[in-house]
């Protein structure tokens, strides 16, 4: 399962982060409360999660790697 990775921090708080499957960077920026930030990154990677990691794209790499013919 993929997940937020802390990349940069701002006096204490998250400003950047990167998803942990793919590396895909993601940043929230100007001025906003830590916890604005926290939940426009958790938005925006649950978004990334649906169109890259959850439509059968794990469980196809996963199957493909066992040498298992793709359920159809
Ligand atoms: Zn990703």
């Amino acid at each position: 399962m993929a997940e937020l990775i802390v990349m940069e921090k701002i006096d204490g708080s998250p400003v950047a982060w990167r998803c942990s499957d793919c590396r895909q960077k993601f940043s929230v920026r100007g001025k906003l409360t830590a916890q604005e930030r926290c939940k426009l990154v958790t938005a925006e990677f649950k978004s990334h999660m649906e169109e890259r990691h959850k439509a059968g794209g794990p469980a196809r790499e996963m199957a493909f790697a066992a040498g298992v013919p793709l359920p159809e």
